[in-house]
C-alpha cells in the first residue's frame, strides 16, 4: 500500500491504523436491524459526549451541507453571521446564496466573537437566527460560548442558535443542553480523527418544531425527514457505513479514556504547543484568551523559512501546515486533535526542533 506522510494539518487529521482497520469492516445493509443497532449506539455515545438529550443526526456529506441544514430549517426573518475567519465567512456566503436576509458581525481575523457585539446587532430585532463558528480553524481562535449563551437566554430566548463545532466537537467540552445550542454541527475529519465526507449534528426540539413552519427548504436537508428516519435509527438516504463503524470505534476509545480526561488532555496539548512557540520567540496569533484547545496558530515573528521547514519535515514523513490562505508563511498551525496524542505531538515538535537546529534558527 502506498505510504503517505503523517498529517500534521488541521484537517483532515491523521487517522491511526487502528481506525483504518475498522473502516474496512464488512458492509451491512442500510435497512437492517444491525444498522439500527449501530446508529443507536453512535447516537447515544454522541449524546453523552455533548451532554444533550437533543436529536443526533448523522449525514454522509461534508459539514458545509450542515451549514445549510441549519439555516434552511430555521431562517424566516434573517440570520446574523459572526465572521472571524475563513469558515465563518463562507457560512455567511452560503446564506447569501440561499437568498436569506443576512447581516454580518465582522472581526479582525485572530479575534473571538463577543457577546456584547452580538447584543448590539440582535437588538435591531431583524433576526430570528444567529450563526457562528466556535473554533475558527483558519486562525486557531476559539470563542466563548458561555457568554453568548447567557446573552441569548437573558435577552433573546427566541433566537435559534446555530454553532459550527467542526474543529472542536470531540476535542472540547461543549455542554449543548446547558448552553442552549439549537444546532451544533461537525464533520469527522478533525477532532473525531476519521476521514472526511461525513458529518453529524445535534438538533433541539424547538428547531425541529420551527422547521415544520418553514417553506421551500427542499428535501435533502429537511429536518422533518431526518427526524422521521432517526426515530427508527435509520438514515433517509444510503449512508457511508464505514464512517459509522469508525465513529463507533472512536466513541469506544473516548469512553475508555473518559470525557473529563479527554477534555483536559486537549487543554494540556494546547498549552504544550503554546509554550513551545513562546519558548522559540514566536507569538500566538489568536487574541489573548481565545486560543483554541485543538490547534495552535503561531505568528511567525522569527521569520522562519516555513517552506524550507515544510520540505524538511516532509523528508522525515510529516505533512506540516503552513498557514491558511493569505496567511501562508506568516502564521503556521499545529493541530492537536483526533488521533494526535501527546506522544505524537512531542515526536513532531522534536523533529521540528532538529530541523530548526539544522537551519541554525
Ligand atoms: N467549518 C470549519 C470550522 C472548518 O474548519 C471546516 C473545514 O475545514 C468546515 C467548516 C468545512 O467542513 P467540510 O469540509 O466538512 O464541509
Amino acid at each position: 500500500m502506498e505510504d503517505f506522510p503523517k498529517l500534521f494539518i488541521p484537517g483532515p487529521t491523521h487517522v491511526s491504523d487502528e481506525i483504518l482497520h475498522v473502516l474496512s469492516t464488512k458492509q451491512i445493509g442500510h435497512r437492517t436491524p444491525e444498522i439500527s443497532i449501530l446508529i443507536k449506539n453512535i447516537v447515544n455515545g454522541v449524546k453523552e459526549l455533548l451532554y444533550t438529550n437533543n436529536d443526533i443526526f448523522l449525514v454522509s456529506h461534508a459539514a458545509t451541507g450542515l451549514w445549510e441544514m441549519g439555516t434552511k430549517n430555521s431562517v424566516n426573518e434573517g440570520v446574523l453571521h459572526c465572521i472571524n475567519g475563513a469558515f465563518s465567512s463562507k457560512w455567511a456566503l452560503s446564506s447569501e446564496k440561499n437568498g436569506f436576509f443576512v447581516d454580518t458581525l465582522e472581526y479582525t481575523w485572530g479575534c473571538g466573537v463577543k457577546a456584547e457585539d452580538i447584543d448590539r446587532k440582535l437588538s435591531s430585532g431583524k433576526f430570528d437566527v444567529l450563526a457562528m463558528v466556535h473554533n475558527e480553524t483558519s486562525t486557531g481562535v476559539m470563542s466563548n460560548l458561555e457568554e453568548i449563551s447567557s446573552l441569548l437566554k437573558s435577552k433573546y430566548p427566541d433566537i435559534i442558535w446555530l454553532v459550527d463545532a467542526v474543529s472542536s466537537m470531540a476535542g472540547v467540552k461543549i455542554e449543548v443542553d446547558r448552553l442552549g445550542i439549537d444546532f451544533l454541527l461537525s464533520s469527522t475529519q478533525k477532532a473525531w480523527g476519521l476521514p472526511a465526507g461525513f458529518s453529524l449534528c445535534s438538533v433541539s426540539d424547538r428547531l425541529i418544531q420551527k422547521s415544520k413552519l418553514i417553506k421551500n427548504k427542499g428535501y435533502f436537508l429537511d429536518l422533518e425527514v431526518y427526524k422521521k428516519y432517526y426515530d427508527k435509527f435509520q438514515t433517509p438516504t444510503t449512508p457511508s457505513i464505514p464512517h459509522m463503524f469508525g465513529l463507533k470505534k472512536v466513541l469506544e476509545n473516548i469512553s475508555k479514556e473518559g470525557l473529563d480526561n479527554r477534555w483536559s488532555r486537549h487543554i494540556k496539548m494546547s498549552k504544550f504547543s503554546q509554550d513551545w512557540a513562546l519558548n522559540h520567540g514566536q507569538s500566538l496569533f489568536p487574541e489573548n484568551g481565545c486560543e483554541s484547545y485543538t490547534l495552535t496558530c503561531i505568528s511567525n515573528d522569527q521569520q522562519w523559512d516555513i517552506n524550507k521547514i515544510y520540505e524538511l519535515l516532509l523528508d522525515r514523513g510529516y505533512r506540516m501546515d503552513r498557514g491558511y490562505g493569505n496567511f501562508k508563511g506568516k502564521v503556521f498551525r499545529i493541530p492537536h486533535m483526533g488521533n494526535i496524542y501527546m506522544s505524537d505531538l512531542t515526536e513532531y515538535l522534536k523533529n521540528m526542533d532538529d530541523i530548526l537546529c539544522q537551519l541554525k534558527y
